[in-house]
């Protein structure tokens, strides 16, 4: 029987997981209007953090910025989907805007490490998860202090965490490696537009077109 849900009709959950400075943020960034011009509306969840913001980071953009306290009451409160500590900072997930999104149909990205991709997947088992790798270890060295935003004894810690964070990607569905950025982003992209082509969702949205073409022929001769 084709009966439309709402479980086949909202949005999809995607983790995007990768060292710092594998390219996350400018490749989940660059995703959106690409998959915009493919009919498939999809938002970056924005994250709660304890750290300070970089410079050019806005608040509410990039993260919402919240002081320690801040961050432990909602932890308490259950306002987030998931939480963790990254480079002794915390970093969650607020559990009310994902839901929102998803309801509305938008597929909704989470740019979040392998320990908070364990808590989504335990509460959503249907996510879907992008480890995103570096082409080599020098490559990713050298974008981390491309980018010049962080200080240099920050970017040691951040090096000697990738190899611990990389060493996860096995936990995925699916491994982008980030050479050719243009490259990455259409990988990205065929795993969010897979997802949405999946037969019970098409049958769900495309119920009367499914209906019209198995219906007795109209028109005869
Ligand atoms: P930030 O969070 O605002 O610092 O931005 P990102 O770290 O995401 O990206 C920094 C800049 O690098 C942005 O202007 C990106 O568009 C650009 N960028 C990212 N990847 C590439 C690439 O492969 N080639 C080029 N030319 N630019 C890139
Ligand atoms: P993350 O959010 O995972 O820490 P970023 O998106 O900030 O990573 O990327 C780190 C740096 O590497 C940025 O300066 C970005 O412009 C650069 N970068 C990302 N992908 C590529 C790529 N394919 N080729 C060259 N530079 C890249
Ligand atoms: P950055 O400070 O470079 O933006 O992010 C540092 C790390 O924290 C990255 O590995 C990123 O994936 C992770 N992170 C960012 N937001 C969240 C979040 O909401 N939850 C979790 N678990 N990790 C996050």
């Amino acid at each position: 029987m084709l009966v439309s849900s709402p479980v086949t009709t909202t949005g999809g959950l995607f983790i995007l997981s990768a060292p710092s400075g594998g390219g996350k943020t400018s490749l989940s960034r660059a995703l959106i209007p690409y998959l915009a011009q493919h009919n498939a509306p999809a938002e970056i969840s924005v994250s709660y953090t304890t750290r300070a913001p970089r410079p050019g980071e806005e608040q509410g953009v990039h993260y919402h910025f919240v002081d320690v306290p801040t961050f432990r009451a909602m932890a308490d409160a259950g306002e987030f989907l998931e939480h963790a500590e990254v480079f002794g900072r915390h970093y969650g997930t607020g559990r009310q805007r994902t839901d929102a999104l998803l309801t509305a149909g938008l597929d909704v990205i989470l740019d979040i490490d392998w320990q908070g991709a364990r808590q989504v997947r335990q509460q959503h088992p249907e996510v879907t998860s992008i480890f995103i790798l570096p082409p080599s270890a020098a490559e990713l060295e050298r974008r981390l202090r491309g980018r010049g935003q962080d200080s240099d004894d920050v970017i040691a810690a951040r090096m000697a965490a990738a190899r611990a964070e990389m060493s996860h990607h096995d936990e995925y569905d699916f491994v982008v490696i980030n050479e050719d950025f243009d490259r990455a982003v259409a990988e990205l992209a065929a795993v969010l537009l897979a997802r949405r082509l999946r037969a019970p969702r098409q049958r769900a949205t495309r119920a009367a077109l499914i209906a019209d073409l198995l219906a007795s022929p109209r028109h005869i001769g």
